[in-house]
């Protein structure tokens, strides 16, 4: 079995959550099984190491971004910095604000987390309209950060998220 084909295994699918004509798609059985886990994160390392000379920092997106960002940012030996919604982090904050699949938020970020020119990669758990990664390269670009791209576990196709990031690329371990 492969990599992808046993991280793939580790995902389900709820209809109907968090609404009605969602069909929410579960990572938590990947954490549970740490081959999948580990799976992810080489998958995530191997395609950081390949494409990017250098990346000084990961980003990760509140709340399943916390669960993978610090594991690759290890595997890297970079830091880790946190994406959270507004009102979590304390201190001078930057805060953008940014439509969900369902809802509305803002995206907010320490002042001090980035540093201008820093190379930053983002990380996510899923990709669907592609709001929440958007407002953090919102973010990333009032810090004069440099994206070098987003990663995901799964990306939704049919609602284009990756095209909203343009010109920021998106990597994904699977696609529905
Ligand atoms: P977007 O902003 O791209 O529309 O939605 C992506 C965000 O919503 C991510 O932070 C992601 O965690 C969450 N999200 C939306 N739909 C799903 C889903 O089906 N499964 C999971 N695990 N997260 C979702």
């Amino acid at each position: 079995e492969s990599k992808l084909q046993l991280v793939h295994r580790h995902i389900r699918q709820f209809p109907d959550f968090p609404k009605k004509g969602i069909l929410f798609r579960d990572i938590c059985p990947i954490l549970k099984d740490p081959a999948a886990l580990t799976a992810v994160i080489d998958l995530f390392e191997e395609h950081a190491r390949k494409n990017y000379k250098q990346v000084d920092l990961v980003i990760g997106l509140d709340a399943r971004g916390f669960l993978f960002g610090p594991l690759l940012a290890q595997r890297l030996g970079v830091g880790f910095v946190l994406v959270r919604k507004k009102g979590k982090l304390p201190g001078a904050t930057v805060s953008v604000a940014y439509d969900l699949e369902y809802g509305t938020a803002e995206a907010e970020i320490q002042e001090d987390a980035v540093a201008p020119g820093q190379k930053v990669l983002l990380i996510d758990d899923l990709l669907a309209t592609g709001g929440t990664l958007f407002a953090a390269c919102e973010l990333m670009r009032k810090q004069q950060a440099e994206v070098l791209g987003c990663m995901v576990i799964i990306e939704l196709k049919e609602l284009n998220g990756s095209d909203k990031l343009k010109p920021h690329s998106v990597f994904s371990l699977l696609q529905y």
